[in-house]
């Protein structure tokens, strides 16, 4: 069977840390399906179409990859593509509480679906996307917290 994971999340925007968790996982599944959520009563940072572009070119040499958009809850969406992983990622304790009750919550509704959840590198436990929204905010250069390649202006 195919093995599908669902890598969630604003991805508002797509950060090196991001990048980092579904390279190193592409070897774990046939397919990751990264899963831009969206929430119609709450506008982003960046618009939700810009996000997935930029995604999308990004893992354009990657055909196990691809971007898309969901509303409502990661387990429907999931099930409506019969992915049986929730990947997402981890930098600090305060993560790991946040995943730990959002895995289990879904584990709860949905026990056919595992959450995976992955390390990041030392060197990408202080990158997130807020940050690097706030460094743009104040004028300041974000590129060494995005993929290269990616042009945020
Ligand atoms: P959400 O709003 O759902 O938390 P994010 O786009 O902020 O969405 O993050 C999506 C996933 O990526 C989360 O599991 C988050 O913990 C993980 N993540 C965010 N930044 C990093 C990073 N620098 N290294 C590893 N994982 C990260």
């Amino acid at each position: 069977m195919t093995k599908i994971a669902v890598f969630p999340g604003s991805f508002d925007p797509f950060t090196v840390g991001h990048e980092s968790i579904v390279k190193r996982s592409a070897d774990l599944f046939d397919e990751i399906v990264i899963a831009i959520g969206v929430n119609s009563a709450k506008q982003g940072f960046f618009p939700v179409e810009q996000r997935k572009r930029w995604i999308t070119e990004l893992f354009a040499n990657y055909p196990m990859v691809r971007v898309e958009t969901f509303e409502g809850l990661t387990v429907n969406y999931c099930q409506s593509l019969g992915a049986k992983y929730i990947l997402r990622g981890l930098r600090t304790a305060a993560d790991f509480e946040y995943e730990r009750m959002i895995a289990q919550l879904n584990q709860t509704m949905m026990p056919d679906i595992e959450t995976i959840l992955m390390l990041t590198y030392p060197e990408h436990s202080m990158v997130s996307s807020s940050i690097v929204r706030e460094i743009l905010r104040n004028g300041g250069d974000v590129s060494k917290f995005i993929p290269a390649g990616m042009k945020i202006n």
